[in-house]
């Protein structure tokens, strides 16, 4: 598999619930029809790579599947933290995180919901 954002290779990161795709370059993660749900407890040590680089990446929005090639991949925005934009397959439901972003989804915590929770009381 080649990664969908800079061309370079993906490497197999195997963990005890699933084995994970990661670009040895930029690091970004792909991840089988919904895996990446299960997978949040690993977030930490599959998600090496730096958030500058995913913040350039994440600005790279037209991407194709890796998976099954010329499958244009639609944008989604995760509906817990809207911040975060990550590309899915309506093909075969994968799912491509730039570096840092995973890391960020598995850390839906206190710091997220107070952040809300300030906002909603702002207003
Ligand atoms: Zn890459
Ligand atoms: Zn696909």
């Amino acid at each position: 598999m080649q990664c969908p954002k800079c061309q370079s290779a993906m490497e197999k990161v195997p963990t005890q619930d699933g084995v994970v795709d990661r670009c040895v370059a930029c690091k970004g993660l792909w991840f089988d029809m919904l895996e990446h749900e299960d997978l949040k407890a690993y977030a930490k040590m599959l998600d090496v790579g730096s958030d500058e680089q995913g913040q350039v990446h994440n600005k790279i929005d037209r991407i194709n599947c890796p998976s099954c090639t010329n499958s244009p991949m639609t944008r989604m925005v995760d509906p817990g933290q809207p911040h975060i934009w990550f590309e899915r397959c309506s093909t075969c439901f994968g799912s491509y995180f730039d570096a840092g972003e995973f890391r960020d989804l598995a850390s839906f915590t206190l710091s997220d919901f107070l952040k809300r929770f300030a906002l909603t009381a702002r207003n």
